[in-house]
């Protein structure tokens, strides 16, 4: 709190002093807090505008507050893009006050589909019960309103997995209104019962919250690990893009044109991973940030934390039933997230004599990843042979 308090202060020092800056050489000045908001715009974007990313490489994500020089830069910016989850709730009260030329983007907003946070390795056995072999049926109900200086949301979704047939019915209905948009999304898990009514409301920008759970469940901010959002991702910023800089509109079109055919090709490389392999069970001895990534191809995962739990100590029960998991399924590989510490996945794997590799979910780089300009793609196409070798 007190952190918050001194960061208050500093925000209303600024703007009093902060002069909104012109373009530099003309090129549009991005700002992006983490790596999939820089990514993107570097996709999309390219050499036409200034990018920077806040986040330090390397540096946890969940815990990134943004110095006097961030904010600076961002309310100096054309463009600010942020994934939009609870992690960067500071971010709240800098969109409270921005000037209305900065226009910002949210990954989770321009994202395909938005879900709750799923639960760790005791959860999955009453969330994600996949015990009929059948599948999943998903139904949720789900309702966020951002009203005024937010984001109305009205999506209509339905999932339907039906006996291994993976058939899918979505309801999709996107409606922005004034500078917001709109989003209604309905889902509940029906069979293994779990069926979800909620309700959000944000007033005002005032973050009040109106929620009506069965289970508290925080939305899952990490939609880039799913090709589908990222793909949806790279097409909402290119219109936004082409909105605030019209004149570079065949740059920004060509530029996504190119990084959205990627993305289908990294989309069909791991369908066929997913088609070809022996099982479709991952064991996660880590946090769990690709949730989207694993509903996206309908994997059954166990994980020793939900989302990206700020614990990295997993509990002596948690680690044995990893440790027993593996062993009964016969699991040959189980899978660590990147920048991690690794020391739950050694222990499993010297437990067991399962091999740990590294899935990255693109949170974050390195120093040298980033010189090097690594890039969505790269960490995607990557994946593609580990997971092979997960599920092979
Ligand atoms: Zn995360």
């Amino acid at each position: 709190m007190k952190k918050l308090t001194i960061f208050l202060i500093i925000i209303s020092i600024l703007f009093v002093s902060c002069n909104k800056q012109s373009r530099s050489e003309g090129k549009l000045v991005i700002t992006a807090v983490n790596f999939p908001s820089y990514d993107a715009a570097r996709a999309v974007a390219g050499d036409s505008a200034d990018i920077r990313m806040l986040l330090p490489c390397g540096a946890e994500s969940h815990s990134f507050e943004p110095t006097p020089d961030d904010i600076k830069r961002i309310m100096a910016s054309d463009l600010f893009i942020y994934t939009g989850g609870e992690s960067e709730e500071w971010v709240n009260y800098i969109l409270k006050d921005l000037d209305s030329k900065v226009k910002v983007f949210s990954l989770m907003d321009a994202a395909y589909e938005v879900l709750e946070e799923a639960e760790t390795l005791s959860g999955h056995d009453h969330d994600h019960d996949h015990e009929c072999t059948c599948g999943h049926e998903h139904n949720h109900d789900h309702e966020h309103n951002h009203e005024c200086c937010g984001h109305d949301h009205n999506h209509d979704h339905e999932h339907n997995h039906e006996c291994c047939g993976h058939d899918h019915d979505h309801d999709h209905e996107h409606s922005h209104e004034c500078c917001g948009h709109d989003h209604k999304h309905e889902h509940s898990h029906e069979c293994c019962g779990h069926d979800h009514d909620h309700e959000h409301n944000h007033e005002c920008c005032g973050h009040e919250h109106d929620h009506e759970h069965e289970h508290e469940h925080e939305l899952d901010e990490h939609v880039w690990t799913s090709p589908r959002n990222e793909r949806s991702i790279i097409t909402e910023l290119c219109k936004v893009l082409v909105e605030i800089d019209s004149a570079n509109k065949a740059i920004y079109e060509k530029n996504a044109e190119s990084y959205i055919k990627e993305i289908d090709e990294i989309d069909k490389a791991f369908r066929a991973v997913v088609d070809n392999a022996s099982t479709k069970t991952l064991v996660i001895a880590d946090r769990y940030p690709i949730m989207y990534f694993a509903i996206e191809y309908d994997l059954e995962v166990f994980a020793a934390f939900p989302g990206c739990a700020h614990e990295t100590e997993a509990n002596a029960n948690t680690v044995a039933a990893l440790i027993d998991l593996v062993k009964e399924r016969g699991i040959k590989v189980i899978l660590h997230m990147e920048l991690s510490n690794t020391m739950l996945a050694k222990v499993i794997s010297d437990e067991t004599g399962a091999k740990a590799l590294e899935f990255n979910s693109a949170h974050n780089v390195t120093k040298r990843q980033f010189d090097a300009g690594l890039t969505w793609t790269q960490i995607m196409r990557s994946n593609v042979d580990v997971l092979k070798e997960a599920l092979d």
